[in-house]
């Protein structure tokens, strides 16, 4: 698939706000990455250096065959074209200094190699709200995910970001990631995991 944009939701699990320290009334965030910073499966990760801590975020990813502007939640789901499990990679440290001083996020969240992604299962009607994913760290599980615990559903992520934009072909939306975020460090090798969409590993320098 010819990846045109992506779009990451951030603070879409309770238990992740609250170890994060953020507000749990706190709506929704939406931030961008470039397509550049895909990694396909069976590529190394690069681990950028000297900018302090870089977590793992384990997210459902959902692509898009179109949809374009406004839809509606019910319609949602029939724009969906594929899924897969990828990893939102963020410069925490930085990302905190970010946000204290009120600053956007990209030089936490889109530098290059920060969007490991796995490979595509074709949408077959799966019931996106009942999937369960794991993401492992060099064989010790970090995060267990249950996408009925999202606070907006793909449908509703679907539904906002068609406000905003005309959603088409190539764009996929990174769904947020559950609790238990940590750091990964050269030489670890972290692998996603999910019934539906099988594992997907990387090693880290
Ligand atoms: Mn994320």
């Amino acid at each position: 698939m010819n990846v045109k944009r992506i779009f990451c939701i951030g603070r879409n699990y309770a238990a992740h706000i609250e170890e994060l320290g953020n507000a749990p009334d706190s709506d929704c965030v939406i931030f961008m990455k470039p397509p550049s910073c895909i990694v396909p499966v069976g590529q190394t990760v690069r681990l950028p250096r000297g900018a302090g801590s870089i977590h793992h975020e384990a997210e459902l990813v959902i692509a898009l065959s179109g949809g374009g502007a406004n839809i509606a939640v019910e319609q949602a789901l029939q724009h969906v074209s594929a899924l897969t499990l990828g990893l939102d990679l963020t410069l925490r440290d930085l990302q905190s200094q970010l946000k204290d001083a009120g600053k956007p996020w990209e030089l936490s969240k889109a530098f290059d190699d920060a969007a490991p992604l796995g490979t595509w299962v074709s949408y077959q009607q799966q019931d996106l709200q009942a999937l369960e994913f794991t993401c492992s760290v060099n064989g010790e599980i970090r995060q267990r995910a249950r996408t009925s615990d999202m606070l907006y559903s793909v449908a509703r992520q679907i539904q906002i970001l068609s406000r905003i934009w005309a959603l088409s072909a190539g764009d996929i939306i990174f769904t947020g990631t559950p609790k238990g975020v940590g750091p990964l460090v050269a030489g670890d090798v972290i692998a996603l995991e999910s019934a539906t969409t099988g594992r997907f590993e990387w090693r880290c320098s």
